[in-house]
């Protein structure tokens, strides 16, 4: 099984022993602006299936899936079985849903039934094992949701105002109860303009805001003038696109999972706000 990105990590648990994952962009790589060398397109040659997070999020890549699927391979994006009513088409990425569900967990729970099927179909003797982890693997996201909406009521709701580089927590935002406000719209591709930051820094202290916050697959530097700009402190690295290594732990959260992923940004973003 190759994957790519932050799906790697729900593959690994409804594959289990079973099945050997090969993961493509790891810890820190933008999905919106990867694109694959010969060495990606071989690794994917070679899978008995693939598994992508999908709605356009790995842009560059969609020509490559397409074609490996018309080869024959089989490739599944594991959004594809998130109704259609829970996403959003944010006005900045017009025609385009808003391709950020994973911060919104009970969202990113709605992918599972794709990655057992999609196990399921290549490997039927399988079945039976892809369907149990599938279930426990829903019930651990299910706890981890509401570990979510308990730790976001640590802060007032006045003020959950989450201010970052790019929209990666729209979701995040409306199932938690935060205002989302990013610099850069919802994909990297664009960079922030003057008259955004300007905004953006006028809207910190009119709201007095406490801190802002960088991403780890994003670069900083525009946040960080809007925070000297604005005078507010920053309030720590977030995960947005992209998982951490695996093993580094942060907060005592290991950052390479995506359970330690959510639960280290929601205490980032707590712990600088409360
Ligand atoms: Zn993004």
């Amino acid at each position: 099984v190759t994957t790519i990105g932050m799906v790697a990590d729900l593959v690994k648990q409804v594959g289990g022993e079973r099945v050997g994952v090969d993961a493509l962009m790891g810890p820190g790589v933008d999905p919106h602006l990867y694109k694959p060398t010969s060495t990606d397109a071989a690794r994917l040659n070679k899978a008995d299936v693939i598994f992508y997070s999908g709605l356009m999020l790995e842009g560059r890549m969609g020509d490559l899936f397409a074609k490996l699927a018309r080869a024959g391979k089989r490739v599944y994006a594991t959004t594809e079985s998130v109704p259609e009513s829970r996403l959003a088409e944010p006005a900045e990425f017009e025609g385009h849903y808003d391709p950020h569900i994973w911060f919104d967990v009970s969202m990113w729970a709605e992918t599972v039934p794709t990655i057992v099927r999609g196990l399921s179909e290549v490997d039927p003797s399988g079945r039976e094992l892809y369907e149990k982890n599938g279930a426990d693997l829903s019930g651990r996201l299910a706890r981890l949701d509401e570990w979510c909406k308990a730790t976001a009521a640590q802060v007032p709701e006045g003020g959950r105002i989450l201010v970052t580089s790019h929209d990666a927590y729209n979701y995040f935002g409306r199932a938690y109860g935060f205002k989302v406000v990013g610099l850069q719209g919802v994909s990297t591709v664009s960079e922030a303009g003057l008259s955004d930051m300007a905004s953006l820094v006028d809207y910190i202290k009119k709201q007095k805001v406490k801190a802002i916050f960088v991403e780890s697959s994003v670069n900083p530097a525009a946040i960080k003038r809007v925070a000297e700009d604005a005078g507010v402190q920053i309030g720590g690295e977030l995960y947005s696109d992209a998982m951490g290594e695996p093993g580094d732990r942060k907060l005592g959260f290991d950052t390479g999972t995506y359970d330690g992923m959510v639960r280290y940004n929601l205490t980032t973003i707590v712990n600088a706000l409360k």
